[in-house]
Parts: C-alpha cells; sequence; structure tokens
C-alpha cells in the first residue's frame, strides 16, 4: 500500500474518457455522455469482485460508515459497539448518527476482543462495528454470531483491508454491510472516495437514497426533478472521476495484494531475528491483504529500546501506543467530549453530559499495543531498501 505507487497508464486513460465526455456528475445527462457511467460501472465492478451482490458508492470511508449506520435506522439514544484500535473516523460516524460509541478491547488478532463484545451488549446496541484493522480479519464468524444472537447487525469497517479475506470469502461480505475507504494512503485509492456493499437489496436501497437526498433514483418523465423520496438524506455521491480511477485501481487489487504478500515475508523474515520476537495473530494468512506487518517484543521496555535503535537507523517502525489517531487513549478531543457545538452535542443535551468515558477502560488493549511495532508494507520494494532493512534489523537484534 497505498495504490498510488501504482498509478500508470490505465488511470489516466480512465480519467480522460470521462473528461472528453464532459460529464463529472454520476446521474442523469444520458444524451451526453456517450455510454460513460464510470461510478456505476465501478459498484457494479466491486460488487461482483466481492461477491457482494449490491455495491454503494460514497464520498470517503467515513461517509460510507455513517451512510451504513444511517441506512440501518441508527439514531441518537441507541449504543454502536466497535473496538478500541481504530481511525478515528469509525467513532465519527457513530457519533455524527447522535449514537453513542462503546468500545472493546482487542486480542492479539488486533481487532475485536468478542469475549468483551459479549460483555458489553445492552438493549440499547444497535449495531456493531468490527474493524478488519491494517489489512487482517477480525474474528468476523464469532463475531456475527454473537450478533445474531441478540439481532444486532454488524458492519464491517474493511477500509484497510480491500482485497483481503476469510477462509476464501471476502472481509465486508459477512456482515449486514460491508465499507470500504480510497482515500489517498488506502490499498486502492481514489483520493477520496468509499463504497458499502451488501447483499441485502433493501438496504441497498436505503443507503442509495440517503447519500442522495433521497433520491428514489426511479425513472419517471419529469427526470430527477420529479424523483420521488420517502426520507430525508444528504449528499455523499461520488464523483465520474473517482468512479474512473476506482475501475482502474480495482483491476490491479489482486497483484497489489499478491506483491505486498510476497514482500511482507520479507519483512517478516528480517524481523524475526529480534530476540523474543511474536507475530499479531493473522487467522488466515492467505487471505491476508498484506498491507502491514505487526509484531510484538516482550515488554514495553524492550520496544522502546528496540524501535529506538531502528529509528536511528531510519528504520523506525509505527507504535499504536504513541500515535493518536488510532488508539483510544490517544483520542483526548473525545474523552473530554470536545466538539464544536455550542449545546456540547453529541456528547452534552439539555446541559447535561450523556457520553463519558474513562481513558484507563481498556487495560487488555493497553497491555498489547506498548509493546507492539507495524511496518507499512509496500508494493513495490527495491534492492537498496531491503538491505538497508536487513542491517538495521541486524543492528537492533543485538541490544
Ligand atoms: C481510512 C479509514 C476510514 C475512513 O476512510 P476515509 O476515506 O479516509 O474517510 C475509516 N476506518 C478506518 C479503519 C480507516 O483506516
Amino acid at each position: 500500500m497505498p495504490g498510488f505507487e501504482i498509478f500508470g497508464k490505465e488511470e489516466k486513460e480512465q480519467v480522460l474518457e470521462v473528461l472528453e465526455s464532459g460529464v463529472l456528475f454520476r446521474y442523469e445527462f444520458a444524451a451526453q455522455r456517450k455510454g460513460v457511467w464510470k461510478v456505476l460501472e465501478f459498484e457494479k465492478a466491486f460488487a461482483a469482485y466481492t461477491g457482494a451482490g449490491f455495491a454503494q458508492a460514497v464520498t470517503s470511508g467515513t461517509a460510507a460508515l455513517k451512510v451504513a449506520l444511517a441506512a440501518l435506522g441508527v439514531g441518537a439514544g441507541d449504543e454502536v459497539i466497535t473496538q478500541g484500535f481504530t481511525f478515528v473516523a469509525t467513532w465519527e460516524a457513530i457519533l455524527d448518527c447522535g449514537a453513542t460509541p462503546v468500545f472493546t478491547e482487542v486480542d492479539l488478532t488486533l481487532n475485536m476482543d468478542p469475549n468483551d463484545l459479549v460483555k458489553k451488549i445492552t438493549p440499547k446496541t444497535k449495531a456493531i462495528i468490527a474493524v478488519h484493522m491494517l489489512g487482517a480479519q477480525a474474528r468476523i464468524v464469532e463475531i456475527k454470531a454473537i450478533a445474531d444472537q441478540h439481532n444486532i447487525p454488524v458492519i464491517e469497517d474493511t477500509a484497510q483491508a480491500a482485497g483481503g479475506k476469510l477462509h476464501g470469502r471476502h472481509l465486508g461480505s459477512f456482515g449486514a454491510c460491508g465499507t470500504f475507504s480510497f482515500d489517498a494512503v488506502k490499498t486502492m485509492t481514489t483520493g477520496e472516495g468509499g463504497m458499502c456493499i451488501t447483499s441485502d437489496e433493501n438496504l441497498w436501497r436505503r443507503m442509495s437514497e440517503y447519500q442522495d437526498h433521497g433520491h428514489d433514483h426511479v425513472p419517471n418523465p419529469g427526470g430527477r426533478g420529479g424523483e420521488g423520496r420517502s426520507f430525508v438524506g444528504f449528499n455523499y455521491r461520488m464523483m465520474e472521476i473517482q468512479g474512473a480511477i476506482g475501475l482502474a485501481q480495482l483491476a490491479k487489487l489482486n497483484g497489489i495484494v499478491a506483491a505486498q504478500q510476497e514482500n511482507k515475508r520479507f519483512f517478516q523474515e528480517a524481523v524475526s531475528g529480534l530476540p523474543g520476537v511474536s507475530f499479531r495473530e493473522i487467522l488466515d494468512p492467505k487471505g491476508d491483504s498484506a498491507t502491514f506487518l505487526t509484531f510484538m517484543l516482550p515488554d514495553k521496555e524492550s520496544t522502546t529500546a528496540v524501535n529506538q535503535v531502528l529509528r536511528e537507523q531510519d528504520a523506525g517502525a509505527i507504535r499504536w501506543s504513541e500515535n493518536s489517531w488510532h488508539y483510544y487513549p490517544g483520542w483526548e478531543h473525545l474523552l473530554a467530549g470536545k466538539t464544536p457545538c455550542h449545546g456540547g452535542w453529541p456528547f452534552s443535551a439539555h446541559g447535561k453530559r450523556r457520553i463519558i468515558y474513562d481513558p484507563q477502560a481498556l487495560p487488555a488493549s493497553a497491555a498489547i499495543m506498548e509493546r507492539t511495532l507495524t511496518y507499512q508494507v509496500p508494493i513495490l520494494l527495491p534492492e537498496g531498501q531491503k538491505t538497508k532493512f536487513v542491517a538495521a534489523l541486524k543492528k537492533a537484534a543485538q541490544i
């Protein structure tokens, strides 16, 4: 990752077709567009690729989560459970619906711990968002089974795991809805963009309407202005240029995953020399999208010492416990309930604080995260970079 590493003539040709048609909007202009419907074609291709049946393109991975939650009926007063290790977008979308994010521990998969999920379900739980963080599988089969017992829909935040699978089935296709991001640094990218997939035609229809102000998209003699609406919506529409780039990138996705799997093996071998190292649990290595290599050292002190040497060699790893965008104790703006809204919404309503977090609430995750390090796996890995990496790891192994 990311997909821009291999931008080429395919993306350029796709974009030019859109510019030559002169139509940037995904709907209408049938006569002018000369048969070019890039977003629609991208949706069909993505639905076929993932095997989900239906796909709805939107403006971002954050929008995809919002659209999925809204279409599932999540609103004020509801609780939505997700994990304490994810990107802020996952809980921003929950807050944006007026609902309360509830966080679970992660286990050695670095994804939702199903045992903790069971403890956090209440009568107010209206959805569960399992995240396939860092390109690899959450325990989605167990999570889905628990959710089914309580009749709660599962959304899979697959923003970081496009092209990933579990036992042959695409990630994002297990729950009621899977959401994807094509932002500038994701495995396949359209600059900004997202997708919701589902096998439920009714849910797809609700998402399609919600992301376009409620338009029902039923052909009628009045055109777009005469379309019906059954509920209020918003504008999260993808534009044609994004759809065009998406088509070119999707065609490369299997090749990207194969290249990353090979490069990840190289990284893993080099890291294996560190004393006491262990690796993140990967439920199905064949289906790993291999965007990251994540490993653990015996304790916090050894992790700090090793990463210090790696940084000195210009080969420092990401330490999520120091990275405030992806891990619960670092989300100080969430924990403090900071909002631009005067009334304090969504943290407060009618002058009373309604959402309160304890920074120490996830001790099991903290014990894992403080000794966890991650490397991003590139699609292209030149020989010179490999030699430098091996030398840095050898040096770190000696401390
Ligand atoms: C990137 C990301 C998102 C948000 O996607 P955007 O397209 O950047 O809005 C959501 N969830 C996770 C886990 C992500 O990594």
